[in-house]
C-alpha cells in the first residue's frame, strides 16, 4: 500500500480510538467492565496501527489492566515536586506511570 493510503487508514483509526475512548467514559459509570472492553480494543488498534496517543489519552487508562483512569476513583495521582513528576498509580492492578513536567 502507498503512503497516502496508510495515512487515510491511520486517521480513520485515530477517529475510531477517540470514539472508543468516549464510549469507555460513557460506559464507566454503570458498566465498568464494558469500559475495559473498549479500552482493550483501543490498545489493540494502537499496537496494530502504531498510533501515537496524545499525552492526555495515554493517561486516560491503564495499559496493563485496561481500566479507565478516573482520578480519585481508579487512579491515584501524586505529585513528586522534587523530580518534577506526576505519578499515576492504577488502583486496580498497581501499575504506575510517571509523567515528567516542566
Ligand atoms: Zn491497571
Amino acid at each position: 500500500m502507498d503512503k497516502r493510503g496508510k495515512k487515510v487508514i491511520k486517521s480513520t483509526v485515530r477517529t475510531r480510538i477517540e470514539e472508543l475512548l468516549h464510549e469507555a467514559r460513557a460506559a464507566f459509570r454503570g458498566h465498568a467492565e464494558r469500559s475495559e472492553r473498549y479500552i482493550s480494543l483501543i490498545w489493540k488498534l494502537v499496537q496494530k496501527y502504531k498510533i501515537r496517543l496524545t499525552k492526555e489519552e495515554k493517561l486516560s487508562f491503564c495499559k496493563r489492566c485496561f481500566t479507565l483512569w478516573v482520578p480519585g476513583k481508579t487512579v491515584q495521582i501524586a505529585f513528586d515536586q522534587r523530580h518534577h513528576a506526576v505519578m499515576y498509580k492504577c488502583k486496580k492492578c498497581g501499575f504506575t506511570r510517571k509523567m515528567l513536567y516542566k
